[in-house]
């Protein structure tokens, strides 16, 4: 192993979540190799001031200008000197900042847009977990990429798995590096083997239960409908230049092949390992090296079996809307991402029937018309229709749940 000289200064974006406190825990084992010098965790002040004091970052970033002086008061009478902004233009200031060469993009949704965006313009490695930034913005994100030379190592367990199947001399033409197919595993989520009648009634609570992962609980709610694969598939044709009918994938329960690379000789690689979100951020973190990650080494004999199904479209009818938004490209995948969350917060806030998540998602893709992408302010265009067309769907269906 090479050791640095140096140590890489690292920004965690959402470093109060599940991801960024993945990442913490593997930087921790690591000291002497990174240094966190900034943070974000928009209203978690409690897990932020724990943070601040345990790493000693140069800046950490809220939501709002209330929770920022509540952070820094707190900071302060700790004796940490970390400096306390807010708002959306701080996130996008750290991601850019010249005193930083990694980015984690570990915010949910839309909101992690344009800080990772930010990052990708100004060279970073940028480790990105915030599939929804590449499903909104694919094209003008990798353009992005390309011309500041940014590396983009992907988090997502399965386009990390692919990844790490892929040559490692990969340019972005599966043909030429003889691979047939993308397969992407899929857990099933909770919700695999229920009663497709039952739906319609399950809570909040049964969605978030996933079998195999923590996560938070709009990817958990994206896992049970399976509009996590369909993100992830999009995800696969922004990160690996592939084409839709290139990427298949397949239920496989247990969750230990994170996903395979299928070659025209017949080879399929694969990579696997207990689920645990600390391998792939270890991998991005020390790659081309390896570290260590505290994850425990894989037990085949415990786990003694590996199944394969193939994936319900008709239980899982969101899989389905995002293959069609992918072929149709342009808005469509901004607009599927937008009436996702917004279906996904109203289910999560108890106005919305989970089945009918689908449903809202559907009918926008129907109402907001297709429209070509060139630039930020298009994705946005295509965000804010989305979410006015999906809003109104959520209040007619949602008068279900009164
Ligand atoms: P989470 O809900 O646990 O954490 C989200 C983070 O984003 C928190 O730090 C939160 O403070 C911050 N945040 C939320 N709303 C914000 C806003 N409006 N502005 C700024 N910051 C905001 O989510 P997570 O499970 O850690 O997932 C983070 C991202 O990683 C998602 O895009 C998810 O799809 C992706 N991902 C997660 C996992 C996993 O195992 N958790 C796996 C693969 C990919
Ligand atoms: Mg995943």
């Amino acid at each position: 192993m090479t050791l640095t000289s140096q140590r890489k200064r690292v920004c965690v974006l959402g470093s109060t979540g599940s991801i960024g406190v993945s990442t913490l825990d593997v930087l921790e084992r690591h000291r002497g190799r990174y240094e966190l010098v900034a943070i974000s965790g928009h209203r978690q002040t409690d897990r932020l001031r724990e943070q601040c004091v345990r790493f000693r970052p140069r800046i950490a970033v809220t939501a709002d200008p209330e929770s920022a002086s509540l952070l820094q008061t707190e900071l302060r009478r700790a004796g940490c000197a970390t400096e306390v902004r807010h708002g959306p233009q701080a996130l996008v200031d750290i991601a850019s900042d010249a005193a930083v060469d990694y980015v984690m993009a570990a915010i949910v949704g839309a909101a992690g847009l344009e800080p990772t965006l930010a990052a990708a313009a100004a060279g970073k490695r940028v480790l990105l977990a915030n599939k929804e930034a590449l499903v909104m913005a694919g094209d003008v994100f990798m353009a992005a990429v390309r011309r500041s030379g940014a590396l983009l190592l992907p988090i997502d367990s399965e386009h990390n798995a692919v990844f790490q199947s892929l040559p490692s001399c990969y340019a972005g033409n599966l043909g030429q590096s003889g691979v047939r197919r993308i397969l992407l595993t899929a857990s099933g989520g909770p919700f695999r083997n229920m009663d497709p009648a039952s739906l319609a009634s399950v809570t909040p609570e049964q969605a978030c239960a996933h079998p195999n992962w923590v996560m938070g609980r709009k990817i958990s709610v994206d896992s049970a409908t399976m509009m996590n694969k369909g993100l992830e598939a999009i995800e696969a044709h922004w990160l690996f230049n592939a084409p839709p009918s290139s990427i298949e994938v397949i239920v496989h329960p247990q969750s230990v092949i994170h996903s395979l690379v299928d070659y025209i000789d017949g080879s399929v690689l694969a990579q696997l390992g207990n689920p645990d979100m600390r391998t792939p951020i270890a991998h991005a973190l020390g790659w081309p090296d390896r570290i260590d990650s505290g994850v425990r080494s894989l037990d085949l004999f415990e786990i003694a079996r590996l199944d394969f199904e193939r994936p319900d479209l008709e239980r899982f009818p969101c899989l389905g809307l995002a293959y069609r938004a992918l072929e149709a490209g342009g808005s469509a995948p901004a607009v599927l991402n937008a009436a996702n969350e917004e279906a996904v917060s109203a289910f999560l806030d108890h106005r919305l029937r989970f089945t009918r998540i689908a449903d809202v998602i559907a009918s926008t893709l129907d109402g907001v018309p297709r429209a070509a992408i060139t630039c930020l302010e298009d994705v946005m265009a295509a965000d804010g229709a989305a979410r006015r067309c999906a809003r109104q769907a959520i209040g007619r269906w949602g008068k279900e749940i009164a």
